[in-house]
């Protein structure tokens, strides 16, 4: 069945760019602040004007409040769908409607909630993420109309920025109207606005409590320094031991993995160290490429360390330190796990047989998409055919937390991770903004991917 070409569908997308980007400029005015109040009138607003912009796409869409795990009311989510056939494949479309809080209009340089065009960008809170996500999805079903070949089902979150705490129980309790084959979530980005990407994995993360004892209480440092280490400095070496001279992390049964789906273009050292703020002399730490250590290898980081403060210290042996590590695990491996390797590793390397306790919290899962799908195939076919360009496949070293439990919850379901950001966007930040270049870009890419399921 021959589907539709790239320029049948920019041709389409052009003539409803307009209505596209207003879309966007009144969803933005909407103020869809979800840390406002989840369950709030301006949320509930919020959701249906996306489900009205839906209906005027031809989805049959409602808005339903979600219950959280204790029963209390939820989040205003927004749930749809256009069925063509039921032999036809079907591809759930995700975005979220809630959009990050401004706690300073001073810090933009325009109104955060009047969507304002400057050199090409379109500027306002949501804009990108996930006004974006919204506008993609709405531009590529209206390009599409009548010629749509896949059946359409639609969730359109409302607390995504505040962790998404009733998203399992709302999609347990509508795992039917969420079934798919196919699951696109735009809710991340290209590498550039005009370089295309799919987002091919996200870290897991866990973390562990640690506590250190070389002695039952303190002792003085002039009469027991020297056979007597403090609880810090073995808590130190502890530390220490858990890497090599290279700074890989050298723990047995903590999984690395290479980026998947193949890298094209590693990281740019450069811009890492001017965006996080490297101090010149510093050697960044790890081997391999910089994309592998920022994106599939794991990572350990001291996020907290109980020892007396500087200030009011004295010659005291501190009997007893504790800390906690956050290790952010490589995308495939089971958190738990890596959990476990880890506080093996800790209980086996006491330096000069401390006391060592571990204390295991909570893991949150990785993902990683499969590179052989054809969902995958086509979006990176689709997005070559729009932009001109080969996509860079990149990944996230941080977590997603829902794309990981969409995956648990449809297990069969090929999960495509694009989006309307850029590096560019400040999602999050003051001045966030989507490239109206990317955004149409990607309207056309969604139509055109679409298209390609159907056949
Ligand atoms: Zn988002």
């Amino acid at each position: 069945m021959a589907g539709l070409t790239v320029d049948e569908v920019r041709a389409r997308v052009e003539a409803d760019w307009d209505r596209i980007v207003e879309v966007l400029r009144r969803k933005i005015a909407l103020q869809s602040v979800s840390a406002k109040g989840i369950t709030a009138d301006h949320m509930k607003r919020s959701a249906e004007f996306v489900a009205e912009e839906l209906r005027l796409v031809g989805v049959d869409a409602k808005v339903v409040q979600a219950s959280n795990e204790d029963g209390t009311p939820g989040a205003w989510e927004v749930i749809g769908s256009r069925m063509v056939s039921p032999d036809a494949p079907t591809v759930l479309l995700y975005a979220h409607h809630d959009v990050q809080p401004v706690p300073d209009p001073a810090e933009w340089d325009t109104d955060p909630f009047v969507g304002t065009e400057i050199d090409g960008r379109l500027y306002g809170r949501g804009s990108a993420d996930d006004g974006g996500g919204i506008a993609i999805h709405s531009g590529a079903l209206k390009a599409l109309g009548d010629d749509l070949k896949v059946n359409i089902k639609v969730f359109i979150e409302g607390e995504e920025e505040m962790g998404s705490p009733s998203f399992i129980p709302f999609i347990s309790a509508h795992k039917d109207e969420f079934d798919s084959d196919v699951i696109i979530v735009a809710d991340s980005g290209n590498w550039s606005a005009e370089i295309p990407s799919l987002t091919t994995s996200l870290r897991g993360n866990t973390c562990v409590d640690v506590t250190v004892r070389g002695l039952k209480h303190p002792v003085h440092s002039g009469q027991y320094g020297g056979p007597i280490l403090d609880s810090n400095t073995l808590a130190a070496m502890l530390i220490a031991s858990l890497y090599d001279e290279n700074g890989d992390i050298a723990v047995p049964g903590i999984a690395a993995q290479e980026p998947v789906g193949g890298l094209q273009q590693d990281v740019d050292e450069a811009g890492v160290r001017a965006d996080a703020g490297v101090v010149d002399g510093y050697v960044l730490a790890g081997s391999g490429s910089l994309a592998s250590r920022l994106w599939t290898k794991p990572s350990l980081t001291v996020i907290g360390f109980d020892a007396h403060p500087v200030d009011g210290s004295f010659n005291v042996i501190a009997p007893e330190t504790r800390f906690r590590l956050s290790l952010r695990t490589a995308p495939s491996q089971r958190p738990e796990e890596a959990q476990d390797a880890l506080a093996e590793f800790l209980l086996s390397h006491a330096p000069f047989g401390a006391e060592i306790e571990v204390t295991k919290l909570e893991n949150g899962m990785g993902w990683a998409m499969d590179p052989d799908a054809v969902a995958t195939k086509d979006a990176l076919e689709a997005m070559e055919e729009t932009f001109g360009v080969k996509p860079i496949n990149q990944g996230q070293g941080g977590s997603i937390p829902f794309i990981p439990e969409l995956q648990r919850l449809f297990p069969s379901a090929q999960v495509l991770v694009t989006g309307p950001e850029d590096p560019k966007a400040n999602a999050h930040s003051p001045n966030e903004s989507i490239s109206l270049y990317g955004l149409k870009h990607n309207v056309i890419t969604e139509a055109l991917l679409l298209d390609k399921l159907g056949r």
